[in-house]
């Protein structure tokens, strides 16, 4: 059979210890595979390479099409920029896919019986990095969820579901606080669950969602949820199947894939040969699955599941009466290894099936955009923060086009007719709308002119746009 080339990256701490004994576990499957090596990682920061990622291993990294990465070590703060964050937003790796499952009663789990899937939105939500310092007291980060990212990672995890003959798909999100965001991404849930008859949909708001992983993760089956909440749910997901060592995640873009396990670098135990390779070695038989190679994903998965099955366990999953060796990286790859060929006796086999990725749907018609009036941001720190003497000072710009309705401080309005037990901040929100239709730019621009000669500091403005009449931006609490 033609061999498949594929980049591997050997990454930092422990990486390179679990890196060649998964791959003498996928060589002794006889996966016909060929490998070209990129650096990325600390030596490349090192360098002075913000990204991590070495100039040259674009190329192969894009050629190659599929990766099969280690874990790498962010340095803190100086301006490095996430490796992992980069090559999925480059590269479009739009889906995040974690399988936790229990492996009771060999592997210590809360939940013997859990087997729920992670599909996360990998690109958008808070991960921009788009963050400013605002003022004096106050930061902010950009909220992004798109309609066709939102649309390209529900139909991911309704593909998934059929592929693997799941029954549910549930979305968790915080719509009942972030009804535009959130909003948006459960809206085209609802619109896409429609085409899934056969499959159950269902949401859930992520905080109870978040109970229900925790208490009861075998009334749920596949996940889907925007990124930061799938960031924390499916650590907490893979904990309580056993130990973070165990999982390994696929990141699937139309055009390029990447494989890691989804634990990090470990430094405290890195060069002792103690790390539990497992996790990028599932991440290897998802990677082998994905290049249509699922007869070695299956003989690989099966012999790993003998291994646990015969109590031969690394220190992360090792309990007294429960294991039988103490295996270091190297034993447990060879015990991987010498059960090829075998099939477990009580964990159940897995079976694989490549998961295709269908396309969005042509956008809606667009709707009808009207610009009804701004946002206008003022940092202020004067007469003790009355918001009184603000409110004054502000709708004297008031015009013919544009007039004050109020002020908030984070979130909650302050003028007119705030409570005094409010809490305020240096940082204003100043919500003009339009006095009749037909507001353009050049009001606002105008409007941030008179604020400018009127000595008021401004942060930024958002524009209030109505889409085929429907607001598109949220009231403030009090409004
Ligand atoms: P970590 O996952 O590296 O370690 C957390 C704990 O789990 C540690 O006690 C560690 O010893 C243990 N552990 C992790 N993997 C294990 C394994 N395979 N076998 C046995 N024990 C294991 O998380 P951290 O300490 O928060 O992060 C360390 C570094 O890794 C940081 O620089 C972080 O930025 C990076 N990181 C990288 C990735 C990635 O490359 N995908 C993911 C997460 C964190």
């Amino acid at each position: 059979m033609e061999k498949k080339r594929i980049t591997l990256a050997y990454g930092d701490g422990i990486g390179p210890e679990i890196m060649r004994a998964t791959l003498r576990v996928l060589e002794a499957s006889g996966a016909p595979l060929d490998y070209d090596v990129v650096e990325i990682g600390e030596s490349v920061y090192r360098k002075g390479t913000l990204s991590g990622i070495a100039p040259d291993a674009w190329d192969v990294i894009r050629a190659n099409r599929v990766l099969l990465k280690a874990p790498v070590t962010t340095p803190q703060g100086g301006g490095f920029k996430s490796v992992n964050v980069t090559l999925r937003t480059v590269l479009g790796l739009f889906a995040n896919v974690r399988p936790c499952k229990a492996y009771t009663p060999f592997v210590a789990s809360l939940h013997p019986t859990m087997d729920l899937v992670i599909v996360r939105e990998n690109q958008e939500d808070l991960y921009g990095g788009i963050e400013h310092r605002q003022t004096q007291e106050v930061t902010q980060v950009l909220k992004l969820i798109s309609r066709p990212g939102t649309e390209a990672i529900v139909r991911y995890a309704f593909e998934y579901a059929r592929a693997y003959g799941r029954r549910k798909v549930t979305c968790m999100t915080k719509d009942n606080i972030m009804k535009i965001t959130d909003g948006l991404f459960h809206r085209i849930f609802d619109e896409i669950a429609v085409e899934y008859p056969d499959l159950h949909a269902e949401h859930l708001i992520i905080d109870i969602g978040t109970a229900r992983v925790a208490a009861a993760p075998e009334t749920l089956d596949v996940i889907v949820t925007p990124n930061l909440y799938g960031d924390i749910l499916s650590d907490v997901a893979a904990q309580l199947a056993g130990s973070v060592g165990l999982a390994g995640s696929t990141n699937i873009g139309r055009e390029a894939a990447m494989f890691e396990a989804i634990h990090g670098s470990a430094p405290d135990i890195a060069g002792k040969g103690i790390a539990n390779p497992s996790g990028l070695l599932q991440a290897a038989v998802q990677m082998l699955v994905h290049l249509g190679l699922s007869k070695e994903a299956e003989a690989i998965n099966n012999a790993w599941l003998c291994t646990l099955e015969d109590g031969i366990h690394t220190s992360d999953i090792f309990r007294e009466g429960l294991s039988r060796m103490r295996a270091s990286t190297d034993d447990f790859a060879d015990a991987i290894i010498e059960r090829l060929g075998h099939t477990p006796e009580r964990l159940l086999p897995a079976h694989f099936r490549s998961t295709g990725i269908s396309a969005n749907r042509i956008a809606p018609v667009p709707a009808i955009k009207t610009l009804v009036g701004v946002d206008m941001f003022l940092e202020w720190d004067e007469a003790g923060r009355d918001a009184t003497v603000l409110g004054r000072r502000v709708e004297a710009l008031n015009d013919e086009r544009l007039k004050l309705k109020m002020i908030s401080n984070r979130g909650v309005k302050v003028y007119p007719g705030g409570m005094p037990e409010t809490f305020r901040t240096d940082h204003w929100r100043c919500r003009f709308t339009a006095t009749a239709g037909g507001l353009t730019y050049t009001g606002v621009l105008d409007l941030l002119s008179r604020a400018h000669t009127a000595g008021l500091h401004i942060i930024k403005t958002e524009n209030l746009y109505e889409f085929d009449g429907k607001p598109g931006y949220a009231m403030g609490q009090g409004e």
